[in-house]
């Protein structure tokens, strides 16, 4: 990496780390969990095209007009996704001075179940990239640690247990400490990410301060909304 390190931030309360995943979409220390995007709509109404196309004679004007229909299916399916990720990603490089998240050339390897490993670290990898360029465009500083343990380190002690998969809660046989297993990572993400720019443990964890209650979002919301929260700061905002 021949890149600056990013400036420490000034103000550590606006600083976010961020966990993907495949059941919750994004979970950030903020307590803000945005499902996955719901495309089963657009796969059914692609599929229903394909179908017909599979028909047609092959070469006839019948089956050109049909191509042309599946291809535009196609392109809803890509339009709504990109919107999606480009609503999410310009939330937190817009709201936050720090924003973490993982280094997915590891992470898409170590998590995903193999039927869905490519399809989930690409839509990962887009939305992470995306970030990383809105981020950069707006001064906030960018970080991407390694996610190895994330999700089985304590956030408030940092003992690491075994978690598999389907053990969607953290809860910590050393200090006793429960949260969201997706919340959990998402706070180890920051803290590597502090530790990064050089403003860690001094402060303490984030854990020790105060711990959100955890909001979960539906990505339907965030492309109304084209922001997970309603808060009266992205509020004003929008309506000035
Ligand atoms: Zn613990």
């Amino acid at each position: 990496m021949d890149r600056e390190p990013p400036e420490p931030p000034e103000n550590p309360e606006k600083c976010v780390g961020i966990d993907v995943g495949i059941l919750t979409y994004a979970h950030d220390t903020d307590g803000t969990a945005v499902g996955s995007l719901d495309l089963s709509d657009e796969r059914d109404r692609l599929e229903r095209e394909q179908r017909t196309l599979s028909r047609k004679e092959h070469g006839s004007n019948n089956y050109e007009k049909q191509r042309r229909r599946v291809a535009e299916r196609h392109a809803d399916l890509r339009r709504k996704r990109r919107d999606f990720l480009h609503k999410l990603s310009a939330y937190y490089a817009r709201e936050y001075d720090l924003v973490v998240v993982e280094d997915l050339n590891v992470k898409g390897m170590m998590e995903s179940p193999s039927n869905s490993r490519n399809t989930a670290s690409a839509a990962w990898r887009t939305f992470l990239s995306l970030i990383e360029y809105k981020c950069e465009r707006e001064g906030t500083h960018f970080v991407a640690v390694n996610p190895r343990g994330t999700t089985k380190e304590c956030a408030a002690c940092g003992v690491s247990t075994d978690k598999p998969l389907w053990v969607r809660e953290h809860s910590c046989p050393a200090c006793g400490f429960e949260a969201d297993r997706d919340a959990n990572a998402a706070w180890n993400i920051l803290s590597r990410g502090l530790e990064d720019v050089g403003v860690g443990h001094s402060e303490g964890t984030p854990v020790e301060t105060a711990l959100p209650v955890d909001t979960s979002v539906s990505a339907k919301r965030v492309v109304e909304a084209g922001s997970p929260t309603l808060k009266e700061r992205t509020a004003s905002a929008v309506s000035e």
